[in-house]
């Protein structure tokens, strides 16, 4: 005869079985071992980690090492990853950003905070920080050439459609005025080097600045980026009337595709190669000689292979000077681009990343892009 422990595992085995069970209740992660039997959830082992950070709100057990006493699985079975959802994600904001398991353990810890312990899903004036259509408060800035962070004003202000920032405390006007319709902010911990650091980007006459910010608290900071988000959310629905929301939210905030280091040469191919950090966001490779400088030295438009562009492995056997030994060429309809991998895994990676763009046929808007492009200096 099966112990009691034996039943109630198989038991638990079956509920994992529930629709909605089978992935992770927090970050989607398939395959969940842990259950937060206060809460009635499935999670993740890394999601149960941040569950024990908040134990006035969650206790964890092992699904399959922990003991577990008949009452807590009939909890399990009365609620689940589902019901969880139902109760905890009653109104979430269409443009609030929701991660997955890929994402930075702030934006996961915040998401999880944001529903089980602060409710903010089930009452809607807890979202009157991203959802206001105006904020303002301090942020730790990066300055520009020092790299020293220095505490300075910022104003997110929808109906002047642009996040500005201060250098002095009285300062009138702001040191600069970023369009919010140009603006891309993504977290960025470890090239930033703290745990809620943020990259944001925007275009000043085509060209890309970035800034790079952080507050001590996580929840201020995760509600600067939904407040970015939500500014963004509602300048595109102004500007594309009728547009499904669905497609509006996938254009909030682009996570890059690829950064790393790569060597890079001039036009001639005759310059020498040199180390620079590129960055590949959408269709636009920058580089830059520091990740964290303010402006890309340069940017390499990258179209589709209709419109005459190639990824290829390897350099032009003509390709003279020292450099790393695994050479990618990108062919435009202008000219050649030669760059060098320290590492063929390296190589692969950005030539995958390369051919996804090279392979999906261009939007009307990215051709105005790739004009600018062509008539840069
Ligand atoms: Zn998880």
């Amino acid at each position: 005869m099966a112990s009691e422990q034996e039943t109630i595992r198989r038991r638990m085995l079956e509920l994992l079985d529930r629709a909605g069970n089978g992935v992770c209740a927090d970050c989607g992660a398939p395959g969940p071992e842990w259950a937060s039997f206060t809460l009635g959830v499935f999670v993740c082992q890394s999601c149960s980690g941040i569950h024990r950070n908040i134990p006035q709100i969650s206790r964890v057990k092992s699904i399959f090492l922990d003991p577990w006493e008949n009452s807590e699985v009939e909890f399990m079975a009365s609620t689940g990853n589902s019901a969880a959802k139902a109760k905890y994600e009653q109104k979430v904001p269409a443009f609030y950003y929701c991660p997955t398991h890929t994402d930075c353990q702030l934006l996961r810890e915040q998401w999880i905070r944001a529903r089980y312990e602060r409710n903010e899903f089930i009452y809607v004036e807890r979202q009157e920080p991203y959802s206001a259509g105006y904020r303002e408060g301090f942020l730790w800035k990066r300055g520009r050439d020092n790299g020293q962070f220095l505490s300075r004003k910022f104003i997110l202000s929808e109906r002047e459609g642009a996040l500005k920032y201060f250098n002095k405390h009285d300062a009138r006007e702001p040191k600069a005025s970023m369009k919010i319709q140009t603006i891309n902010a993504t977290f960025q911990p470890t090239k930033i080097g703290n745990p809620h650091g943020l990259q944001i980007t925007y275009l000043k006459d085509n060209s890309t600045r970035n800034i790079f910010v952080y507050h001590e608290d996580g929840k201020e900071m995760v509600d600067w980026f939904n407040a970015i988000r939500a500014a963004r959310f509602h300048y595109l629905q102004v500007a594309f009337p009728g547009a499904h929301d669905v497609d509006l939210v996938s254009k909030l905030t682009r996570n890059y595709i690829k950064e790393g280091y790569m060597e890079k040469t001039g036009p001639k191919h005759t310059e020498g190669f040199k180390k620079r950090w590129f960055t590949l966001d959408d269709r636009r490779l920058m580089y830059f000689k520091d990740p964290l400088d303010a402006y890309a030295r340069g940017e390499v438009f990258i179209g589709s292979k209709e419109s005459g562009y190639t990824v290829l492995p390897g350099l032009p056997s003509s390709t003279q000077g020292y450099h790393w030994q695994f050479g990618i060429t990108i062919v435009t309809p202008d000219r050649k681009f030669l760059f060098a991998c320290e590492t063929e895994e390296e190589q692969k990676e950005w030539i995958a990343v390369f051919q996804g763009v090279v392979n999906r046929p261009m939007l009307p808007q990215e051709y105005a892009v790739e004009a600018h492009f062509k008539h840069k200096p």
